[in-house]
């Protein structure tokens, strides 16, 4: 019954990862107690790190951000948008092969995270 219910809350917790993009463990939370209110901000958050630790999310640190989490997890680098924040995904497999390429000197590189900043194309069309 208790597994049941974890199973549920498991799925609404990873709809929610889905439909938001990448938000922060609180913006899940918020989301997520709108429609089911009998779950926990420590539920979400607990779910959320067991999501990152199975690599069915990835955990995604951008400059100055809380922590975000990612329902994408194949390589992929970031855009954010410095007028409305929104996180949009860049695929580029020339940047791939480009970073896994790069001499690290003594250092084993295990990934990289790159972070594109910048304006949006709704932003900018708002700004003409
Ligand atoms: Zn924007
Ligand atoms: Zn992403």
């Amino acid at each position: 019954m208790i597994k049941e219910r974890n199973t549920k809350q498991k799925q609404i917790i990873y709809s929610a990862l889905c439909t938001l993009g990448h938000p922060t463990a609180t913006e899940v939370y918020e989301y997520v107690h709108e429609e089911s209110p009998t779950i926990g901000r420590g539920t979400v958050f607990r779910v959320l790190g067991a999501f990152a630790e199975s690599g069915r999310a990835r955990r995604v640190h951008l400059r100055g951000s809380d922590e975000r989490f990612d329902a994408t997890t194949s390589p992929h680098y970031h855009a954010r948008c410095r007028v409305c924040g929104r996180v949009s995904d860049v695929f580029s497999t020339e940047l791939a092969h480009f970073l896994a390429a790069t001499n690290t000197g003594d250092f084993c590189a295990e990934e990289a995270e790159v972070e594109f900043r910048g304006i949006c194309r709704a932003c900018s069309a708002e700004k003409k």
